[in-house]
């Protein structure tokens, strides 16, 4: 680890002044950053701590929705009786993530902002465009059986880790942020980048600004939602596929639906196309044709072939799940 500087900022007027500053980096749960510099990847000069910030709290918003504090954590935010009750494919997906003590740990903030978990990337005698901007993409030809099916550029082929993120995407959240600029917000579809040319940006923040909260609409989708994850070990790990469904149905018929996807892209998958075909189907539909949507243009890089196949599977297994009111379960996670 390299040296580095430490403040703790008292309020979000001081934190922005701290954080604006070159080379400095906000510290919340210390779950990913800190790692990342322990293994030389991350080199700030500064760490900026907001665990002090005021922004823990779940907050009822006028008109129906929820505010997630962007330091709430992953635990308080789905087992809040709120969340579970009107958001379920959020507390599902958060539940689908990370051990016990990780989501303890963990805030919403840092979710959206974690980095990839690209095993070159973590690896500093390896190329790594994301790392080091111009030296190479270790996984292109190499291990990736971790890696994108969709979106990838020849610079990085790398996927976006979080489970909360993909239920997030489904229910079109929206991340309130601010810095040296002031307050905006951002939809969660916008919030993710694919990776292009610059793939060491992972999401569409300035330098300074901090995720204050994510609010959720009213509309929650609890009747009829599921997330599927799709990984190597059950008890603990990053989704090679996952799928968040939400549906309003009406007599046999959904009459609105959307389907996120992790482990597919540098970013949460989402197809406007898929979600305009699952209008008007029934619930005991075979979702074929959603699936195709999602799937168009997907492309393996060798070791990930088998997601061309799993993927559809999963979309088409989350999507009845979802239409039969009977979501995947993740406290004994199973899969039914
Ligand atoms: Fe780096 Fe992206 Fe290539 Fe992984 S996939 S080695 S993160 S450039």
């Amino acid at each position: 680890m390299m040296p580095f500087a430490y403040a703790r900022a008292g309020d979000l007027d001081e934190a922005v002044r701290l954080g604006a500053e070159p080379g400095a980096r906000y510290v919340a749960g210390c779950t990913n950053l800190v790692d990342l510099m322990k293994y030389f990847v991350e080199k700030p000069r500064k760490l900026v701590d907001i665990n002090a910030l005021p922004l823990r709290a779940i907050e009822e918003l006028e008109g129906g929705g929820l505010r997630l504090g962007g330091l709430a954590t992953n635990a308080d935010t789905a087992y809040d009786a709120r969340v579970q009750s009107r958001y379920p494919v959020v507390a599902s997906a958060i539940l689908a993530g990370a051990s016990a003590q990780l989501r303890n740990a963990a805030t919403n903030g840092g979710n959206l902002n974690q980095r990839t978990r690209c095993y070159y990337f973590y690896d500093i005698e390896t190329a790594c465009n994301k790392r080091t901007p111009g030296s190479g993409c270790g996984a292109i030809g190499g291990f990736n059986r971790i890696h994108a099916i969709q979106g990838a550029s020849d610079q990085c082929i790398a996927t976006h880790p979080s489970d909360l993120c993909v239920a997030l995407l489904a229910l079109d959240a929206e991340v309130r942020v601010i810095g040296p600029e002031g307050e905006r917000v951002v939809p969660m579809v916008d919030y993710h980048r694919l990776p292009g040319d610059e793939p060491w940006r992972d999401n569409n923040l300035k330098h300074g600004e901090i995720v204050t909260a994510i609010d959720l609409p009213p509309e929650g989708f609890a009747p009829n939602h599921t997330y599927l994850k799709m990984r190597d070990r059950q008890s603990y790990a990053f989704a090679l596929v996952s799928v968040a469904v939400v549906m309003r149905v009406e007599d046999g018929v959904i009459r609105e639906g959307r389907v996120a996807m992790g482990g597919m892209a540098h970013k949460p998958w989402r197809v406007a196309e898929a979600d305009a075909l699952l209008t008007g189907k029934p619930i005991d539909a075979d979702f074929v044709d959603v699936a195709d949507a999602l799937m168009a243009g997907a492309a393996g890089q060798g070791e990930n072939d088998f997601k061309l196949d799993l993927a559809p599977r999963a979309i088409r297994r989350a999507c009845s799940q979802a239409a039969a009111g009977t979501p995947q379960i993740q406290s004994d996670k199973r899969i039914v």
